[in-house]
This record gives structure tokens, C-alpha cells and sequence, in this order.
């Protein structure tokens, strides 16, 4: 797509994203009769994911030629996304400290939603069990990308090893790549029409914008302290672009349009296919784009993991319970953990959370406190999701 092009569906998305939430503020419930056009989107979006991430790993790792560049690059990239994921913890708790949200918070007696109670067996082991899946066919139908990922990754080394009767497959998969990336493009137009209607009909479902106003009062230094803690990891992403990977603002005006998706889908699964897209036009390399991107919307979930911190502290706070720092610490990996084990799907890491809150004894009931606002909150975390990604892979791009 060309330049000019890019940034006139630019301005288009963004006008549905503001003309989005004016209709979703006023117009209430009746906003939500149109929401089928977000489906829509959403869906088209849905449908590219499966063949689009393992035709780009397949040919990504082909496209290496010696697969002990995989070690490199793929080192580099769990490198990278450890240590960003543990600065944006790290942030997470920094914020909660110092904002201390919970304190005074009127404890509710809403229950916990049946989806999340239903982790409560749910532990570290489960996250690397989550990684080899014995039915492919049936993590693709559930989108569980991490174990196709990994399939992919295996399925490619294995086919580097039987020499010429690789070259086939490997131009095949290069070649659904190359014709997924293009129904990429098109679906990409419906993008203005579909972020328009998928904030106005999540707007609309919590009663427009007073309804919406009243609840986030009911908890807003929670989300005060997040979107601070969001904003300042924004802002290092920011200077990890600009001093690290080289790049400069127009990195992130190029990735403009998968974060403003990233926003109305609240999915970095479903936004992964126009962040593949973004990048490459922004000239990321391809090894970078087709490999780190991937791996990135499954694994690196920077604002889930700063999300995650934040949200345990506040429940902590909230019931009164003082967290000593080894408290913190565990707090810290298993935010870590988490946010690695959440699926990039909507309001996933409110379920992961189980995991952290489990590990220092807080109550699962603590999570019905954030249950109002959890949607709105997952918007600007997956964003910061999104935007990690994208900065990753101009830092490998550089690095490798
Ligand atoms: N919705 C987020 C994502 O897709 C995950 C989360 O719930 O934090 O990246």
C-alpha cells in the first residue's frame, strides 16, 4: 500500500474510532444494533490468523537459510520481550505503590464470573503444558495461536534438515504468505467502518457515556493507575524506538492503524495480521515481521503484564493486606507469567490474574472490583501490547 494511501485510511480510522465513541456515548443501547458490522470486521480479521501465522513462520524460518540463525534470532527476541514485559511490571508496581488506589475502596459483594472461578486450579505448569498442543486441528479452532507457533517452529526446522525436498514446501508456504498478506490489505478498508462499530456497540452495552462515567468513578484511581503506568511505558517503548531500534515518529504513525485496531478489538490476536502488515510497510525486515510479530501477539503482552501488577496490588490494598517486598517479588514473575500464558483475546488477563492472585493468597473474590471497568482498561493495554510488538520487531530487525 502505498504511503499516501496508508495515511488516508489513517485518518479514516481514526475518525471512525472518535466518531465511534461520540455515537457509542450518546446513542446508548441503540448503538448496539450495529454491531454486527464490528463482527464483521472482527471475523474477516478472525479468518486470516490461522493460515497467515503458520504460513509466515514456515517461510520465515525458510527464508533464514541456516537455521542456526533461528537460534539467534529467536534468542533475541525471547530476550527482548523478557525484559521489556519485566520493565513494564516493574512500572506496574512503581505506579500502584505510589497512587496506593485501593486504599478506601468499599469492598462489594459481587460474585465472580464462572469463567474465571474456573481457573482456580490454574497454575505456572499449565502455561508451559499450554505450549504443545495434542490436537492441532482443535487448538486452530479455538485460535490457540501459542501451540500452532510452536508447530510451525518444529515443522520448519524439521523441514531444513531434508535438504532439497524442502524447497517445494517452503515456496508454498511463502506463497499462502504472500496471498494472505493481500487479503490482509482488503480487509484492512473495512477497518474505519468496523472500529466505528465495534467502540460505539461496546459503548452503547454499558448504557453510553453516563452510565460509563458513573462506573469508572466507582473505581477510578484503578484506572487512573493504570493508564499512568500504561502511558509512562508508552513513553520508554517510545525511547526503546528511538535510541535502540533507530527509528523515528514516523515508526509509530506507520503502526497507527494496528493500534488503533488493537484499541477497538481489544485482541492483539485479531490485530495481528495489520501489525504484520504495518511493519512491513514500514520496511521491517521480513525475518522480523514474520517470526517476532507472531511470536510478539502471543507472548509479549507488556500492558497485560504492567495490567496484572497493578490490579493484584489494588485488590491487595483494597482488603487491607500489607504485601512485603518477597510478596512483590512473587508478584512480579508470576504478573510475568501471566501475561505470557494470557491469549490475545479480549479481557484474557483478567483470567491469567488467577494465577498471581493464587500465588500470594489474595481472595478471587478481589476481582469482581474490576470487573466493570476490565473491558475499558483491556482497550489501552492491548494497544501497549500492540506497540510492543511493533517495537520489537524494529529492534531485532536491527539487532539480527
Ligand atoms: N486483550 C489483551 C490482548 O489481546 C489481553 C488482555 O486481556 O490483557 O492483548
Amino acid at each position: 500500500m502505498s504511503h499516501t494511501h496508508a495515511m488516508t485510511l489513517l485518518v479514516f480510522i481514526v475518525l471512525g474510532a472518535i466518531g465511534g465513541i461520540i455515537f457509542g456515548w450518546y446513542a446508548g443501547e441503540a448503538a448496539t444494533s450495529i454491531s454486527w458490522l464490528g463482527t464483521l470486521f472482527l471475523n474477516a480479521l478472525k479468518m486470516t490468523i490461522i493460515p497467515l501465522v503458520i504460513a509466515s513462520i514456515i517461510s520465515g524460518i525458510g527464508s533464514l537459510g541456516d537455521i542456526r540463525r533461528l537460534g539467534k534470532l529467536g534468542g533475541y527476541t525471547v530476550i527482548y520481550y523478557t525484559i521489556t514485559t519485566g520493565i513494564a511490571v516493574f512500572i506496574g508496581l512503581l505506579v500502584v505503590n505510589w497512587i496506593q488506589p485501593g486504599a478506601g475502596v468499599q469492598l462489594t459483594q459481587t460474585s465472580v464470573p464462572e469463567h474465571i472461578l474456573e481457573k482456580q486450579g490454574t497454575g505456572i505448569s499449565d502455561i508451559f503444558l499450554s505450549l504443545i498442543s495434542p490436537n492441532l486441528v482443535s487448538s486452530a479452532s479455538q485460535t490457540q495461536l501459542l501451540p500452532l507457533i510452536v508447530f510451525a517452529i518444529i515443522f520448519a526446522m524439521a523441514l531444513t534438515t531434508i535438504g532439497d525436498k524442502s524447497k517445494p514446501v517452503f515456496a508454498l508456504f511463502d506463497g499462502i504468505n504472500e496471498a494472505m498478506m493481500k487479503l490482509v490489505i482488503w480487509i484492512m478498508h473495512l477497518a474505519p467502518v468496523g472500529i466505528f462499530a465495534l467502540i460505539a456497540a461496546r459503548l452503547g452495552s454499558v448504557g453510553g457515556g453516563e452510565q460509563f462515567m458513573a462506573e469508572i468513578k466507582a473505581v477510578g484511581l484503578h484506572v487512573v493507575t493504570v493508564l499512568t503506568g500504561l502511558f509512562i511505558h508508552t513513553l520508554v517503548l517510545i525511547a526503546v524506538m528511538l535510541f535502540i531500534a533507530r527509528r523515528g515518529f514516523d515508526y509509530l504513525v506507520g503502526m497507527a492503524r494496528a493500534l488503533i485496531t488493537a484499541f477497538g478489538t481489544a485482541s492483539s490476536s485479531a490485530t495481528l495480521p495489520l501489525t504484520m502488515e504495518c511493519a512491513r510497510e514500514n520496511r521491517v525486515d521480513p525475518k522480523a515481521v514474520k517470526f517476532v510479530l507472531p511470536l510478539g501477539a502471543t507472548i509479549n503482552m507488556d500492558g497485560t503484564a504492567l495490567y496484572e501488577a497493578a490490579a493484584v496490588m489494588f485488590i491487595a490494598q483494597a482488603y487491607g493486606i500489607d504485601l512485603s517486598l518477597t510478596q512483590q517479588a512473587i508478584v512480579f514473575i508470576t504478573a510475568t507469567l501471566a501475561a505470557i500464558g494470557a491469549a490475545g483475546i479480549p479481557e484474557a488477563g483478567l483470567v491469567t490474574m488467577v494465577i498471581v492472585l493464587t500465588a500470594v493468597g489474595l481472595p478471587l473474590e478481589g476481582i469482581a472490583l474490576l470487573l466493570a471497568v476490565d473491558w475499558f482498561l483491556d482497550r489501552f493495554r492491548t494497544t501497549v501490547n500492540v506497540w510492543g510488538d511493533s517495537v520489537g520487531a524494529a529492534v531485532i530487525d536491527r539487532l539480527t
